[in-house]
Formats: C-alpha cells, structure tokens, sequence
C-alpha cells in the first residue's frame, strides 16, 4: 500500500474536472478555460481535502480532439488514469444533465473496480434538481452535489472520498463522528466553519393512552403537555425542543389516532392524517406500544404509514413496569414482531416506563442508531461486489423461458436506503426475488429496522 492514495478525475470536456483541480490542489496550476478541449497537460498534484491528502490527476488533456475520436482520446487518457487511481471522482455538468458521451463513460467505469464517486458539479444556486435526479442514470450512485468553482459541497465530498479510500486502502481511522459530520473546508482544504447541524426530528407515535405524553413529559422535564388517564383528551400536535447529550433534537408529539369523541368515523380518519403529519415530520419515528396490549390493528397500521412514507423507526415497549415476567415477555414480543412486521426486520425494541422515566436513554440511543442506518450509504463498488455473488449463489429465475438478467446495482437515495438494480426485464421480475435482493441488503450491509427500497429498472 502506497502512503499517498491516488484521485483521478474523470469526465467528459468542461465539466470543471480542472476546476476541482485547482480546488483539491490549492493552487492555481491548472489552466480552466471554457472551450472544451482546450491545449492541456494531462496534471498529477498533490490534494488535499480536510486532513485526507492524495494525489489528484485531472484526466483533462483533449487538445484539439475532433468530435469523431473524442470518445476514443477519452477512453484511453481515463483508462490509463484509472489504473493508477485508488478512487475515481466521477463528475458531470448537474447545468447541462446527463448527456450521452456521460452514460457512455460511466458505462465503461461501472466496469472496473474501482471505487467510484459520482460528482454533479456546478450545482451552485438554482435550477439543479432535475439534473440531480437524474444522476442515478448512471448508475454510479447518488450524486455528490458540489460547485467546483464555489467550493460548495466539500463537506459531503470529504465524507464519500473519505470512505471510498477506507473501503480500497483498507485503514480505518479512529476518527469520530461530529468530526465528520461537522467539517466544512475552505479553498485550501483547511477546516473551517462547522456546519450547524439540524436538530433530529423526533416524532413519538401510539394509539391513544400508550403514553405518549407521560413519556413526553419525562424527557422534556416539565409539564407542559397535558396527560390524563382518559382516553381522548383533545389536543394538538404540538412539537418541543429538547436536548439529549448535547444533540439538539425536536420531539413532535401527536394527538394521532386519538380517538376524540363519539363521531367515531369521521374521526378515525382526522386521526390518520394527524399521525401522517407528525410521521413526515420526523426523521425517526417513534412507535410507543402499551406492553400490557401490545401490537394492536392501530398499532400496526402507524408501522405502516411509517414504512410508507420511508422513516426511521423503533419501537418503545411502554409501561414496562406493570410486566411481571419481563423476561419471557420481551422473548414473546420480539417474536410477534419478528413476524408481524417484516418490512422492518431487525427494528430495535426498546423498553421503558414514561412514568418512572427508565429507559429513555436507551430509547434515545436507538433512535440515534436508527437515524444512522436510515442514512447509510454503500459505495457502488461495494453493492456490485454483493450483487456478484448473490446471483452466483441464487439467479434470478427464469420467465417464459428466458432467464431474466441482473446487470448492476447502484444506490440511488439514502434516507431511507433506496437502491436501483438495473437489468433485463425488469417488470417481469417476480416480487419474491426482489424482497430477497432486499433482505440481502439488509444483512450483508447491515441496515437492521430501516425501510429499503428496491426498484428494478431496464438497462446496463
Ligand atoms: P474540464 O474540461 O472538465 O477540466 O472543465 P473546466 O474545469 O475547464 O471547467 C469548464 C468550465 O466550467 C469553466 O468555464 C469553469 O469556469 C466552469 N465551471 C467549473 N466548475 C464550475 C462550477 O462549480 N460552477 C459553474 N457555474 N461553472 C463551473
Ligand atoms: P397518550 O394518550 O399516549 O398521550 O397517553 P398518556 O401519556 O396520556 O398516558 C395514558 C395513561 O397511561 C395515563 O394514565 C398515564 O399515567 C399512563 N401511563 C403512561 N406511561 C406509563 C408507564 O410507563 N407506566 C404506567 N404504569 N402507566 C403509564
């Protein structure tokens, strides 16, 4: 293992491959010009991004190319960085979107292996959404947004450089976390300004007197939500702000699936919209269950909506202080869920009392923990590697005859984890086969509880 990894830049003309040069190296070495193709070396320099420090080399170098060989020029000059390279930094114009002679690139580097990050450049200001969205065309994963030119999106470069350069080098850093999450860079690659970071939405969700409010009220330390031990009380949604070890989170309590009054009907639907409203709300969604009457229709109904609308979720096991074999229940009760929710195998459940406040602290590392899986990222490299093998081990089945053909995979969102798998016949894959792609996901990356998505598409 060489002490310095390599960073090679790759992409079509102009689309600030040199640019980003000039930011990674920190110095202005390189020519930017906006004629593509215009007269220029092919540059190796030393980079640097926060305290990762590589040598970059900016595949640009096309000088003169006539549009009939420009594929072929950029073929070679990209194949024979890429040999060199440790990690690739894909980049494409998120102005201009996906264009041809982008798919036709990535098309031939989805074949090497190698760690690639996919990089939508220019993405400064407005007007870039849709040239984001379409970044999963490429098939190279979610697209890192960054403005070159602006030095915007550094932060979240460092962090899938970082770890692409882990996965390759195989070195792990002691490095922790608000390390990571808070780092900003300036224009020579030092660390500046932390980012703020948002306070975790918190939504705490449950059938009327499962204990929301108790439970509330015993975080947040004060009375300032009202409880009562009839089922009904009218009240709003109401959220507060709370901090827990120094996080900053938002606790959103809601009056959902409250039954209020006698109209029951009218009402049962109010209330779905209430619990949906507090569920969008949040990042991670608590489900407080009564452990004396646990896993309710109305109980599972809310796990739905969550899955649903793809939101971290655990669930609290409340009023644990009235069980009396605790043991044995908690055994039971892991069971049930086991196999009443399947969608979200691996959900922490957590057991607390609202009323003596035991437990709230484990709850709250398991939202943590439930935030961090929802946001998992797994390298392209990585995935295709996984995906190799599983369908070594267990093709994909036959239809009509005709085997049905699985290309790659990439991930396409995190937040939850949503992945693309590209391949032939995509609706004819049968719903089994991709809850199996799913499940496998879930262990081999280890995303215990987190809703994922699995969409098959034509391609590859
Ligand atoms: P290369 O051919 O891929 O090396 O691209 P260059 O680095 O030469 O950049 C091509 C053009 O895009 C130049 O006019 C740059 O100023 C411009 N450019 C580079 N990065 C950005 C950016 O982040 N935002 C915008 N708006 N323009 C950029
Ligand atoms: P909500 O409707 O979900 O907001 O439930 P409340 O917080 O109003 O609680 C409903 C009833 O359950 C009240 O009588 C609470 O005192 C009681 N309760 C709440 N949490 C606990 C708990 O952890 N243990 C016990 N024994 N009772 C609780």
């Amino acid at each position: 293992m060489s002490a310095q990894p390599t960073v090679a830049l790759v992409g079509r003309p102009n689309v600030g491959k040199s640019t980003l040069f000039n930011r990674l190296v920190g110095k202005k070495l390189a020519l930017v010009d906006d004629t593509p193709g215009v007269t220029r070396d092919r540059r190796v320099g030393n980079g640097r991004l926060g305290d990762l420090t590589f040598q970059v080399i900016d595949t640009a170098g096309l000088e003169e190319a006539d549009p009939d060989s420009l594929a072929g020029r950029m073929r070679a000059q990209t194949e024979t960085a890429i040999r060199d390279a440790d990690a690739i930094l894909f980049l494409y114009d998120a102005r201009a979107g996906i264009t041809p002679l982008d798919k036709h690139f990535s098309d031939m580097i989805r074949r090497m292996d190698r760690e690639v990050i996919l990089v939508a450049n220019k993405a400064e200001g407005r007007g870039v959404e849709p040239g984001l969205m379409e970044a999963y065309e490429l098939g190279l994963g979610e697209a890192i947004a960054v403005s070159a030119e602006h030095g915007e999106g550094m932060a979240d470069l460092y962090d899938a450089l970082r770890e692409a350069l882990e996965g390759r080098l195989g070195f792990a850093e002691p490095e922790s976390e608000e390390a990571v999450v808070n780092l900003d860079v300036d224009e020579e690659g030092n660390l500046v300004r932390p980012q703020e970071q948002r306070p975790l939405r918190v939504a705490v969700t449950g059938r009327p007197n499962a204990g929301k409010s108790t439970l509330i009220n015993r975080m947040i330390g004060e009375d300032r939500l009202l409880t009562g031990p009839e089922a009904g009380i009218t009240r709003d949604s109401i959220s507060v702000d709370w901090v827990w070890r120094d996080r900053e989170v938002k606790l959103f309590d809601t009056a959902g699936l409250r039954r209020k009054a006698r109209v029951q009907e009218k009402l049962e639907k109010l209330s779905v919209a209430d619990a949906l409203r507090a569920i969008k709300f949040a990042e991670v969604v608590v489900v407080l269950l009564d452990a004396t009457i646990p896993f309710e229709k109305q109980d599972l109904h809310i796990v739905d909506l969550i899955v649903r609308e793809g939101r971290a979720l655990v669930i609290g096991l409340n009023k644990w202080d009235l069980v009396e074999d605790r043991a044995a229940k908690l055994r039971e009760l892991r069971e049930e869920c086991e196999r009443l929710l399947p969608q979200v195998r691996g959900v922490e459940l957590v057991t607390l009392s609202g009323l003596n406040g035991q437990g709230i602290d484990k709850l709250m590392q398991a939202v943590a923990r439930a935030y961090d899986v929802w946001n998992t990222r797994i390298s392209t490299g990585r995935l295709n590697r996984w995906l190799t093998g599983l369908i070594e081990h267990h093709p994909p089945p036959a239809v009509a005859g005709r085997r049905l053909k699985i290309r790659y995979i990439t991930q396409a969102k995190t937040r939850p984890p949503m992945f693309v798998i590209f391949g032939s016949r995509p609706e004819a894959m049968p719903e089994s086969y991709i809850r199996y792609l799913a499940n496998g996901l879930r262990q081999t990356f280890d995303m215990p509880g987190t809703p994922i998505r699995v969409q098959m598409r034509s391609g590859g």
